[in-house]
């Protein structure tokens, strides 16, 4: 039984050695992949539900791989996050997205906002409101044309550091936006002590409209107190008429998803601007 018992911790460790390798690879290929240029931004546009005016894209990373074609970022972005890879990456893409911004409002959309994705650990970065600033004064982008979408639990969770911090970042003129936000409507209230502007509700949430009573009415409530602390609401994952016509009903704000258009490269994201995303 002993021997069993020894050999089952051997199979154990070569997997995790396997494992470990495998990580280690994907690492290197992401450091290299960074380099060498081979990342890149994807937007997808937030439009306003009653209008279908784009008022903001969304900035999503995809990985460029050169066998294994476009990845999305659910197969790097945690790993970057797990290494701390993920802080020279999120800044390459605050600066890419901003200096995409500053070209559309150079041709005129100068009423334009995007919007990028912080994890968790950049915004532990003392330094991440100096890679913002950054960002914006060499793109010359204005603060308020910058999104930032943060997770509930990043913010929720800040000390007085990391409050001190968003305040700081407020001050550049951005607008904070918590991401994913769930069904827990009691944490929106402890919000309040947070300077956010706009609210994301989770796609999770969105799928269920137009079909479960209780996500309408959870929505309703999450949208109801949202605007009653003055935030913006953005539905997110939007992929059928009945749950916009429900969002509509509800007075959810901006929408985003599959309905209205997926995350495309620049230059087809450039091709929807001015225009309106539904009827
Ligand atoms: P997220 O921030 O919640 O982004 C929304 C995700 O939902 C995107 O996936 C988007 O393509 C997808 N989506 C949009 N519309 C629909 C829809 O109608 N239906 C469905 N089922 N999905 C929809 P994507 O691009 O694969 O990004 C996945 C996640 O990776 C993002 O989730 C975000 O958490 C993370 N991410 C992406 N880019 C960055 C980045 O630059 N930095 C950081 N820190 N995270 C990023
Ligand atoms: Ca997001
Ligand atoms: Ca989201
Ligand atoms: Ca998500």
């Amino acid at each position: 039984a002993k021997d069993l018992g020894r050999g089952r911790f051997e199979l154990f460790d070569a997997a995790m050695r396997a494992h470990a390798r495998e990580r280690l690879g994907l690492e290197n290929a992401l450091r290299r992949a960074a380099e060498r240029g081979e990342l890149r931004l994807h937007y997808q546009p937030m439009a306003s539900i009653e209008t279908g005016e784009i008022i903001a894209f969304e900035a999503l990373a995809r990985w460029e791989h050169a066998e294994r074609g476009m990845l999305c970022p659910d197969t790097f972005i945690p790993l970057a996050e797990d290494t701390g890879m993920i802080v020279p990456v999120g800044a390459w893409v605050l600066r890419e997205a901003c200096v995409e911004a500053a070209r559309w409002r150079a041709r005129g959309y100068d009423q334009i906002t995007v919007s990028v994705n912080i994890s968790p650990r950049q915004l532990a970065q003392p330094d991440i409101v100096g890679t913002v600033f950054d960002a914006l004064h060499e793109s010359g982008l204005p603060g308020d044309a910058l999104w930032l979408e943060l997770t509930e639990t990043a913010v929720m969770s800040a000390g007085p550091e990391i409050s001190a911090r968003l305040t700081e970042l407020k001050a550049l003129g951005v607008r904070l936006a918590i991401d994913d936000f769930g069904a827990g409507y009691t944490s929106l209230s402890h919000l309040r002590r947070f300077p956010i502007d706009v609210l994301k509700l989770d796609k999770a949430f969105v799928q269920g409209l137009g079909r479960e009573k209780r996500d309408a009415s959870i929505a309703e409530a999450v949208i109801g107190l949202a605007h009653a602390l003055g935030m913006t609401t953005v539905a997110e994952g939007i992929e059928t008429a009945e749950q916009l016509q429900a969002l509509a009903e509800l007075g959810c704000d901006l929408g985003q998803g599959w309905l209205f258009a997926r995350a495309a490269p620049p230059q087809d994201a450039a091709a929807l601007m001015g225009g309106r995303l539904l009827p």
